[in-house]
């Protein structure tokens, strides 16, 4: 195991049932490693805003391969290493936690409150290095990609 921060290591960053299934290997490069520390960071934040509740990735990196297999957007974070799925079922829903982060200080770019195939999660990216976070909440679900519904 490679220990990022105390709570996260590199490998459920970069776990991905999918990819285990269909053979593909989700290998980071050291650039993006660089950022999945970053984003270890912030979810140790994050965690702390949640009153250290346990978060539970469902992903995190995703190479391109594996960004198509799973459907995800053309340009999405979880390309870059900027971006993981989670949620913290300790400390309450997917919707509560995306509340109470909008409502915290933390300074992350994009926040979405995600739903498809009768799954719930929140999706949690922070900025580039050198990027201003643009604080964005969003809700996206089958149907649509709107503005957080749930602030
Ligand atoms: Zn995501």
């Amino acid at each position: 195991m490679t220990t990022l921060t105390e709570h996260f290591t590199l490998e459920e960053l970069v776990h991905s049932d999918t990819a285990r299934i269909l053979g593909i290997a989700n290998v980071p490069t050291p650039a993006i490693v660089a950022n999945l520390r970053r984003l270890a960071q912030f979810n140790e934040m994050v965690r702390l805003a949640l009153g250290g509740a346990a978060m539970t990735i469902s992903s995190g990196y995703r190479c391109p391969a594996l960004n198509r297999a799973v459907g995800g957007a053309r340009n999405s974070a979880h390309l870059h290493g900027l971006a993981n799925d989670f949620i913290a079922p300790t400390f309450g829903t997917p919707l509560a936690i995306c509340q109470t982060l909008k409502k915290s200080y933390l300074e992350f770019d994009q926040l979405i409150y995600e739903r498809a195939g009768g799954a719930i999660w929140v999706h949690l990216a922070i900025a580039r290095e050198g990027s201003q976070p643009r604080r964005q909440t969003l809700t996206v679900d089958n149907k649509s990609t709107r503005i957080g519904l749930w602030q």
